[in-house]
């Protein structure tokens, strides 16, 4: 059982070695408690197993024939391998967590794996294993302990495998991350379900680390107003809002976001990509049926020029487009005195 950064219990199967496509293959993936079940592995079963491209190869199916006996039916534990915490598995998820949160030694090293990343901090000669050597030599517990790193320079230049030289090289491409884009920030966090794309669109929305930091702040102390902002975001749902209220949540969370923030120069967004649109930065909401093209189509369109794309209407917004039927959206709309633009209009003011 591998413990991953949100908790969550992977199980894993150790193989007898075997050649894939020229790889020796010793481990691999069972994915949950349910698909064990499902495929009806046991231990000591021979199985099929298929490898795709650089991930961990996957458990297809058992071949029955090769079946002992006695062979035992795995056990999926209930509590976390690596700490002894309860592990829980939530109603409607097929994954079972630990539910220690960074209390779990585990948890924090896979945090600390994942805020090094190449799409988070992404720091020159700082990778997975040193982190868990750093963190084992006690030099490192809190990602904001990676930028303090050269008060502990002597130590680090006499550990094995590290010298004058690599350990200065080290500092330097730290200190050239000091500076960081707002959204590789909130990548680098590791919360949960916040992948790059989420990363992305919150840094988009709310534009600096400030902004930011207060409205998550707000949305934690359960501020219904934050976080019906935040849910508006078309593409941030109820369980995304509910993942970044339960890690603001979190004083061992917030105090090491505060602590990076002393440490770091957040760079507030900037899209390079937007161009010179006369509705870049603006609020938009599409509403009934549109005939030009898919709602999807519009919103990916409307990304492009740098417009922010609603899911419901507020008084920020700017312009409602409206197809056929366009129902209660338009209605509140019109009680707000924002401009209702049919599709052709919007085209017009947008891109023609
Ligand atoms: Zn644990």
């Amino acid at each position: 059982i591998q413990v991953g950064r949100t908790g969550v219990l992977t199980p894993v199967a150790r193989l007898a070695p075997v050649t894939v496509g020229g790889v020796v293959v010793c481990r691999a993936t069972l994915h949950n408690e349910d698909y064990i079940a499902d495929k009806n592995i046991r231990e000591g079963d021979t199985v099929i197993i298929q490898r795709a491209g650089d991930v961990i190869p996957q458990v297809v199916e058992v071949v029955m024939e090769k079946r002992g006996k006695d062979a035992k039916k795995f056990e999926f534990p209930d509590t976390c391998p690596e700490c002894g915490s309860h592990a829980l598995r939530e109603t409607g998820e097929a994954a079972r967590r630990c539910s220690a949160g960074l209390i779990c030694p585990a948890q924090r090293l896979e945090r600390l794996k994942h805020f090094v990343s190449r799409n988070a901090f992404d720091i020159e000669g700082l990778g997975a294993r040193h982190m868990e050597d750093f963190r084992r030599d006690g030099l490192i517990s809190s990602p904001a302990d990676i930028f303090r790193l050269e008060e502990k320079a002597e130590e680090i230049k006499n550990l094995e495998g590290w010298g004058g030289k690599s350990a200065e090289n080290l500092f330097k491409a730290i200190g050239a991350r000091r500076a960081i884009s707002l959204e590789r920030f909130i990548y680098a966090l590791g919360i949960r379900r916040v992948g790059r794309a989420t990363a992305r669109l919150l840094a988009g929305n709310y534009g600096s680390s400030k902004k930011w930091l207060a409205a998550m702040a707000a949305v934690a102390k359960k501020d219904s107003a934050a976080y019906g902002e935040l849910t508006d975001i078309d593409g941030i749902g109820p369980g995304v809002a509910d993942d970044l209220a339960a890690f603001f949540t979190e004083t061992h969370n917030t105090d090491v976001v505060a602590d990076l923030g002393r440490l770091l120069s957040i760079e507030d967004f900037a899209d390079a990509d937007i161009p010179d649109s006369p509705v870049a930065g603006k609020t938009v909401v599409f509403t009934g049926a549109l005939e030009a093209m898919s709602r999807a189509e519009a919103k990916a369109r409307a990304e492009s020029l740098g417009v922010r794309v609603a899911g419901s209407v507020s008084k920020k917004t700017d312009y409602v487009v409206a197809g056929a039927h366009p129902g209660s959206k338009a209605r509140k709309a019109r009680q707000l005195g924002i401009a209702i633009l049919s599709e052709d209009d919007w085209r017009r003011l947008a891109w023609d």
